[in-house]
């Protein structure tokens, strides 16, 4: 059996690790780790004719589609038109992620506890909006900005600010044509992932994310520094309560207008006093929760082979559960610079340690020299990841691993898993 990943993150190296299990894997384009363990085909995500042309050649029985971006252009449509399963949402249920405004109606249409937004496509009405609400706002473009694209406004001036740069100066490009402005809601988060095939959901442990690029959540945001799972904000009342108000009626809701939804539904939760809402969904696995959440799920009756390719074929075997067992963490290793400009090109020093059962290294922003050597070629790098019995333990592991490795200007969160550990678990 043989598997086409398409993309080249850390996030699709901890896709293809246990894909490889079961299976041949190929990446598209992948990064110098997958290239190392497994094969790659230099194409890009956004080359959707290109993508099926690789499938078609490498036969694949399955494509997993990694980021966002192919699956809002309709790369699982175009393999499907061809016959190729693909692990995914098509380019319509794509729209949960790809567009704020349809999300945010969704789930006022089906009664799904999220923040109150109003809508905008003009500034005088927007700018209006803000001025008459006397409260914390929160400003969004309605497409896609590559999480850079939110503002958290603690005054009437900086929402007004986002509304004008978003809408007005385009910043954000067309993506801003279109904005989304909503209440500030207190909590805290938490990434529930649910494996979904149009009707039924079968939910990963839920994890936490560190968006900030310093440690006690200090600095600009990133595309995330590091995640752990369980989350223990997530108590199993708060699971229930997630699966009935949210995943129920989102699959049910997807299904009755003609669009269910087939692939990773990734809920990003706010949690206050047990009650969970909906922030935003994205369509595909989150990056740095994937590598964690490969690490700790062990799937009982079969293997992830089973379990995406049953999910893209609209039928995920009954019997099949993701269970839990002990606790996983990861750390970024990110690139000087990142998140602004970003230096690549530096050796890496330290990769040659093979790993354990419980510790191992995805990689992410690497390339191969000619003469052998990994550098640097992105902002996030590496992504240690180790699992334990307690979460304590795995901080031990990886942060051990983070320590023997080493280039210029590299620089990583020390404080991953610090709400969990804090809480005493
Ligand atoms: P990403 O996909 O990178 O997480 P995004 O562009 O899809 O980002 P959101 O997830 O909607 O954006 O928002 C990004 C962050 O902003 C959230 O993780 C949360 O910290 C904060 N945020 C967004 N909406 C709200 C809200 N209504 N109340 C409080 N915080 C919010």
């Amino acid at each position: 059996t043989r598997v086409l990943v398409v993309g080249s993150g850390a996030r699709e190296h901890a896709l293809a690790r246990v894909l490889a299990k079961q299976c041949d894997v190929v990446c598209a384009p992948g990064n110098a780790g997958t290239a190392l363990s497994f094969r790659n085909a230099n194409v890009p995500i956004d080359d959707l004719a290109g993508i099926v042309a690789l499938a078609e050649r490498e036969k694949v029985s399955l494509v997993v589609v990694g980021p966002e971006l192919p699956l809002t252009l309709g790369l699982v449509d175009a393999l499907s038109a061809k016959g190729i399963l693909a692990f995914g949402p098509s380019k319509a249920a794509a729209q949960l992620e790809g567009s704020k405004a349809f999300m945010k109606r969704f789930l006022k249409r089906h009664g799904i506890p999220t923040a109150d937004f109003a809508v905008f496509d003009d500034v005088a009405a927007a700018e209006a909006y803000v001025r008459a609400a006397a409260r914390p706002l929160v400003v969004k473009t309605d497409g896609l900005a590559a999480g850079k694209g939110v503002v958290v406004a603690t005054s009437t001036e900086q929402a007004l600010l986002a509304v004008r740069q978003m809408m007005r100066d385009r910043i954000f490009g067309d993506a801003g044509s279109t904005v989304i402005i909503e209440e500030l809601l207190a909590g805290e988060e938490a990434s529930f992932h649910v494996l979904c095939d149009g009707e039924r959901g079968i939910a990963l442990p839920a994890a936490q994310d560190h968006k900030r690029v310093r440690d006690l959540d200090q600095g600009p945001n990133t595309g995330g520094m590091g995640a752990y799972a369980p989350a223990p904000i997530v108590t199993p009342e708060v699971h229930d309560v997630v699966m009935r108000t949210v995943v129920e009626p989102t699959l049910a809701g997807m299904k009755s207008e003609g669009t269910p939804f087939r692939g990773v539904l990734f809920v990003g939760l706010m949690i206050e006093a047990g009650v969970p809402r909906v922030l935003e969904f994205n369509v595909r696995f989150g990056d740095p929760e994937t590598s964690v959440l490969m690490a700790l799920s062990r799937i009982e009756g079969g293997g992830w082979y089973d379990l995406l390719a049953g999910a893209a074929r609209g039928e995920l075997p009954p019997s099949m559960q993701a269970s839990t067992d002990g606790a996983a963490l990861s750390v970024v290793m990110a690139a000087e610079g990142y998140p602004a400009s970003v230096r690549t090109g530096d050796p890496i020093q330290g990769l040659d340690d093979p790993g354990n059962d419980q510790v191992h290294v995805l990689h992410a922003g690497t390339s191969r020299r000619d003469d052998g050597t990994v550098v640097t070629s992105g902002g996030r790098v590496l992504n240690v990841v180790a699992r334990a019995a307690s979460l304590q333990e795995a901080a031990a592991l990886a942060y051990a691993r983070v320590d023997a490795i080493h280039w210029p200007g590299e620089h990583h969160r020390r404080d991953i898993g610090r709400l969990a550990l804090t809480k005493g678990n």
